[in-house]
């Protein structure tokens, strides 16, 4: 059993940090009164912060990273052994932890066949909306360009992710933002945009209007999370993705599953994707390929996408221009080749499957006698909870209640998290993503802390 670690002395750690670190989604001045948490160690699924204080991370690092929770000395010794062996080679050559990843990787992918590595999540849906491009300026005419995001989807930061934010308060006041882009409808039926019976299909049917409109000879791509993590963890209703694969098949648009929460495991499959049969032609992956443990995603596509690339002696600008420098760092697929066989000997994606259906039945039981709980979603240990003022009306539970629920489980020693700020009235899903270790008890003490929130709550 690991002990908590001696606590540091807190106060100059936790005065550098508020002096000079700009906190990622964060307002500052709340810090001119309460200290910013710091934290030191970790071990398992629990954390430990400057002040000595012991958590229960149910967030699995803040944001759905480290799934194989905390101080797994295998990982870090595969890391370090790499580093010493060869840190870093970039450009047009490979490393042996890059090629040996991308075997062991495309193993778990049938259909796909090549791994382009770079840094964030961010970068990697940005190499294929450059793919993308450069297919439609090379065998389109450059008339193939267009992508084609879902409300409520989340694909990243950086100028062009934005570009492709189903969440208008994530873009808000970056613009503006290269054109492109266009949005189709979202597919939560709990917030229904229409009164039929097979709902997947007609969210499906949507996307399909919204090609017709656009010409379909003009998108080249059309960007999906398997399940939306921000946006409200949500999982799209049945027959939803045979429809949307058979619309990207019908007009020729190749399907980009943004696998960077869902991948590796976080639903109880390898990928999000292969819950229903599909296949796409890009699958990008970040966040859990490393576990936290290194910097990596993953921009993975078919040979007949490759081939598009092909060498032609004529012309110069035939291959794919795009290098990441650090996507040449050798931590990162030394330390996701661990992690990928850690989930296979540890059994964990049938320990995922099993602990998500307590979580989520824990979360039904819960709506039983919490009338704020409004809707309970998710898929292996990725769930989420939406409160509502009003179940009748299902009106939003108001930020700061939200947020009541968030702090009153933290100060339970429970860390768990709630879906973005950034969509307005409808950010009130309680978002639940525990390490795919997580144990019967540890599901349950999370379960538990919602509980006590809620009932204090509503008293
Ligand atoms: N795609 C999804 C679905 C995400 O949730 C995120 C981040 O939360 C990203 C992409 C962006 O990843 P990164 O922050 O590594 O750039």
């Amino acid at each position: 059993m690991h002990a908590a670690p001696i606590p540091q002395d807190a106060a100059p750690i936790i005065a550098a940090d508020r002096a000079h670190v700009w906190h990622h989604l964060s307002q500052h001045k709340p810090y001119e009164t309460t200290d910013p948490r710091v934290f030191v160690e970790g071990k398992g699924m629990r954390l430990w912060d400057a002040t000595g204080r012991e958590f229960l991370d149910a967030t699995s690092g803040g944001v759905w990273t480290v799934n194989l929770g905390y101080g797994r000395a295998d990982i870090a010794r595969a890391v370090q052994e790499q580093l010493l062996r060869l840190p870093y080679y970039a450009g047009a050559a490979g490393t042996v932890p890059g090629a040996r990843y991308a075997e062991a990787l495309i193993a778990k992918m049938p259909g796909l066949a090549r791994v382009y590595y770079s840094n964030s999540g961010s970068e990697a849906n940005e190499k294929v909306y450059k793919m993308v491009r450069q297919i439609s300026h090379r065998h389109h005419g450059g008339r193939k360009g267009k992508i084609l995001f879902r409300e409520r989807d989340y694909h990243g930061t950086t100028i062009a992710a934005l570009a492709t934010s189903g969440q208008a308060q994530r873009a808000e006041q970056y613009g503006p933002f290269p054109d492109g882009f266009v949005s189709v409808p979202h597919c939560l039926e709990y917030r229904a945009q229409w009164d039929v019976s097979n709902y997947g299909e007609r969210a499906a049917d949507a996307i399909e209007e919204v090609i017709l409109r656009e010409g379909p000879d003009s998108i080249g791509c059309l960007v999906l999370e398997p399940i939306t993590a921000g946006g409200g963890v949500i999982v799209p209703p049945a027959g939803y993705w045979e429809k949307v694969s058979h619309i990207c098949r019908k007009y020729n648009i190749l399907l980009h599953l943004d696998e960077v929460v869902c991948g590796l495991g976080r639903t109880g499959a390898w990928f999000g994707y292969q819950h229903y049969g599909i296949q796409p032609d890009f699958v990008t992956m970040a966040k859990g390929v490393a576990s936290g443990y290194a910097a990596i995603s993953c921009t993975v596509t078919t040979e007949a996408v490759f081939e598009l690339f092909k060498d032609t002696p004529t012309d110069p600008l035939c291959h794919f221009r795009d290098i990441s420098t650090f996507g040449g760092c050798t931590a990162g697929p030394a330390a996701a080749l661990e992690t990928l066989r850690i989930i296979e000997d540890e059994g964990l994606l049938e320990n995922t499957t099993r602990m998500g259906e307590r979580l989520l039945a824990n979360l039904r039981d819960l709506a039983e006698r919490h009338t704020v709980i409004g809707d309970v979603r998710g898929k292996g240990l990725f769930c989420g909870a939406e409160l509502v003022a009003d179940r009748r009306t299902k009106e939003p539970l108001a930020e700061a209640k939200v947020q009541a629920v968030v702090a009153d489980c933290a100060a339970q020693g429970v860390l768990i998290g709630a879906t973005n700020r950034s969509i307005p009235g409808l950010n009130t899903t309680l978002c639940l993503a525990p390490a795919l270790i997580a144990s019967e008890a540890e599901i349950d003490r999370i379960t538990d802390a919602i509980d006590a929130a809620l009932t204090r709550l509503t008293a």
